[in-house]
């Protein structure tokens, strides 16, 4: 068997997985959140709280957009065209064309002029948080944290880039499968291992002052069966008015991370409800869950990669003799991209069930529908989501059950319990 029936074979291997864990893993039947309930929850919210989040959103939507489509062609032109090739070039000849330099400093040009373009409207988007009151940064804070994520991701592009054309070079014919091997690794890392380099980097945390919200949270944690070793609180003040918590670590290392903002904004009861929720995304494994379904799509991404980086015409356009160079690197990330698009969806559809059992795990554990409908209010108002978002743009991009979604799943979690 050649390479590329190999390839072929493992893809398929690695799709049927993919469905596999797919099925298995994503909690497919959603608890109740009937429309009804959902409408009824739309106009118990204020008007003014409504207005203003559909304004705040439609705001947000043209930098959005044009950031999506500028991205796109960036990485279309660069990758369907020789001109990615020639600024890889263009980079390593102060090397020699060294091909090191081609593929590190060359693969960064390309990201990095991609991030450039679109920086306008990361700026648009800023402007937009200032006006509504919802980012608490000045512009030097703002740069200082755009300079901080591109070094983050230098130095992580530098080690993959380096990592993937070393291979490709060892080996020629065979690059693809260490390379999904390679990727599967990598996600693995990025999810466990990432989030406890990179969250100092950009917060400070604290241990929550002992008293009875602390005591409250351990305990419910251990009832729950997901003991922590500590309660945090992030200094998320010094950029947004925004709130959150979150669970992070794992065994021995899991601790609770509250904001700051979540402290001073909401009632003791409400920062109960919403570690609740974390709670269920630890119980859950929710983690595991995001992370085998990413290593299996990374590695299958690869092998397609290689499968399809392989076909003539594509190779022409981009004016390369083969996709494993690193002047071929543009049309890497081309097709990257336009994966990562038609992926968009699946990814939103998927968290949106993980993040509507966490939900249901919350009403369980407080057993509080009442609390946790006013945490979702309250959410709402400070974060100034669209309570009921149109519908395509839920379905293109939500992470999360809409406000008034998750209002009636508490509505109808009260009436089945009889709260
Ligand atoms: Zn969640």
């Amino acid at each position: 068997m050649t390479p590329r029936a190999w390839a072929l074979l493992t893809l398929g291997g690695l799709v049927v997985a993919l469905l596999v864990a797919v099925a298995l893993l994503v909690p497919w039947s959603r608890p109740p959140a009937p429309r009804a309930d959902q409408l009824a929850a739309l106009r118990d919210l204020p008007a003014e709280q409504v207005t203003r989040g559909r304004a705040f959103h439609g705001a947000l939507r043209p930098a959005a957009w044009s950031a999506l489509a500028v991205g796109l062609v960036v990485a279309l032109l660069l990758g369907l065209t020789p001109l990615g090739g020639r600024l890889v070039e263009l980079v390593g000849r102060p090397f020699g064309g060294h091909w090191i330099a081609q593929a590190v400093l060359g693969g960064l040009a390309v990201v990095f002029l991609a991030d450039l373009l679109t920086l306008p409207f990361a700026a648009w988007r800023r402007t937009v948080l200032v006006r509504y009151g919802l980012s608490t940064q000045g512009w030097g804070g703002w740069a200082v944290d755009l300079l901080k994520s591109y070094a983050v991701s230098a130095v992580i592009g530098a080690l993959v880039l380096l990592g993937f054309y070393t291979v490709v070079r060892l080996a020629p014919r065979w690059w693809w499968a260490f390379g999904a091997a390679g990727a599967a690794a990598l996600v693995v890392v990025l999810s466990f291992v990432l989030p406890v380099l990179v969250e100092p980097v950009f917060n400070r945390f604290t241990p929550m002052e002992p008293g009875p919200l602390r005591s409250e949270l351990t305990a419910m944690a251990a009832r729950d069966g997901v003991p922590v070793r500590d309660v945090l609180v992030a200094d998320a003040s010094r950029r947004t008015s925004a709130v959150n918590a979150y669970v992070s670590g794992l065994g021995p290392t899991r601790r609770v991370v509250v904001y700051d903002t979540l402290l001073r904004e909401a009632e003791p009861a409400e920062v109960t409800s919403v570690v609740a929720h974390e709670l269920g995304h630890a119980k859950d494994r929710d983690v595991w869950t995001g992370t085998v379904l990413g290593a299996l799509g990374a590695a299958a991404a690869v092998v397609a990669l290689y499968l399809i980086g392989s076909w003539t015409p594509l190779l022409r356009l981009a004016g390369v003799d083969s996709i494993a160079q690193p002047r071929a690197f543009p049309l890497l990330i081309a097709l990257v991209t336009v994966a990562g698009l038609l992926a968009t969806p699946v990814q939103a559809l998927v968290s949106r069930r993980i993040e509507a059992r966490a939900d249901a795990h919350a009403l369980a554990l407080t057993g509080d529908p009442a609390t946790f409908e006013a945490m979702q209010r309250r959410l709402a108002g400070v974060n100034l989501a669209d309570p009921d978002p149109p519908r395509w743009e839920r379905l293109w991009s939500a992470t999360h059950p809409s406000t008034v979604e998750r209002m009636a799943a508490a509505r109808a979690y009260a009436r089945e319990s009889g709260r």
